[in-house]
């Protein structure tokens, strides 16, 4: 089977390959730009006859909402997304991850790490996330002491791939950002350990995700290369932003998804990812409207881009700026 998409030329999917996944972190409810993400990835897998799982990202229990987790599965289930197999959760992954961490360290790709964020600060090399890290630790005679964080050893290499919608990507990751956590100091695993291992156990072949992830992905190939692991093909989504340009999330108050208007915010999303919908969209229930989405999903309709503006209004509900 042959991907609709006309562009791209690395997503040949044989029947019974392709492996999507969607994995939201339980930071919040899901809300208009999480849909736009769950229904592009469930789209993609279901148009070529793929699976399609669902990973809840419970890696950070500081940043958790109590219930959160269960609220996203349930409104997953009201919008009819059906996933294959258990939900997976990151906090029962948790031996995986230490397995991971060992092989590195005892490979000597990892180090242990004892700078507080206001000295990597305060050393002033600004990354393409954050603070970069200068290596402080890399090569200390005896570990630094207290409580320590890991870090992997990044390579003065770039890392390319490209990307079925956003086109060729390329990061150097020692001079964009320097050794990366794997482990925090207060003992939480770090999204990109973790990211890589569940993709990799689950046979993820295809992930399509938001393109606010688009700096990640160099981290995740570099450390797939090292533990041996197949690289997916990616697709990184344009992100739904408000008007000042900020990504809809909690933070920027994004309003959690409303019972009863499925089928309509389902309509808007497909809009978004620029599928026409037919004329007789209002009529259809929302059973129909996904087997209608899956059966005219065509990746190369999505607009080429990082981001679209949305805007709500109460009343009249949303619209592309
Ligand atoms: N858990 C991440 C989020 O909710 C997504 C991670 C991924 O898709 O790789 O933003």
């Amino acid at each position: 089977m042959h991907c609709r998409c006309k562009r791209c030329s690395v997503a040949e999917v044989l029947p019974g390959q392709y492996v999507g996944r969607f994995a939201p972190s339980p930071t919040g409810e899901l809300h208009i730009g999480s849909l736009l993400t769950a229904v592009a990835s469930y789209l993609d897998a279901r148009s070529l006859g793929g699976k399609w799982i669902l990973r809840i990202e419970d890696l950070d229990p500081p940043r958790e909402v109590p219930g959160a987790s269960l609220r996203i599965i349930r409104t997953l289930e009201r919008y009819g997304f059906c996933w294959d197999g258990d939900v997976v959760w990151q906090h029962q992954r948790h031996d995986t991850y230490a397995d991971g961490l060992d092989f590195l360290r005892k490979n000597g790709f990892a180090y242990p790490c004892g700078c507080s964020r206001k000295r990597v600060r305060e050393a002033g090399l600004q990354g393409v996330d954050g603070w970069r890290y200068p290596g402080f630790c890399r090569n200390l005679a005896v570990a630094a002491e207290g409580q320590l964080a890991w870090r992997l050893k990044v390579d003065d290499q770039a890392v390319a791939y490209v990307d079925r919608l956003q086109g060729v990507q390329s990061q150097n990751l020692a001079e964009e950002l320097g050794d990366f956590v794997l482990l925090r100091a207060d003992g939480c695993w770090a999204y990109q350990l973790a990211v890589v291992l569940d993709d990799a156990a689950a046979g993820i072949s295809h992930v399509v995700r938001g393109s606010d992830l688009l700096d990640s992905t160099p981290r995740q190939i570099y450390l797939q290369r090292i533990l041996g692991l197949p690289t997916p093909q990616y697709m990184h989504l344009p992100v739904l932003v408000n008007a000042a340009g900020e990504k809809l999330s909690k933070q920027t108050l994004a309003p959690a998804l409303q019972e009863g208007l499925e089928s309509e915010m389902l309509g808007f999303v497909l809009k978004c990812l620029g599928q026409e919908l037919p004329s007789f969209f209002p009529e259809m229930s929302l059973a129909e409207l996904w087997e209608w989405a899956i059966s005219n999903w065509t990746v190369s309709k999505i607009p080429q881009c990082k981001a679209i503006s949305v805007e709500y209004a109460p009343k009249s509900g949303y619209k592309i700026l």
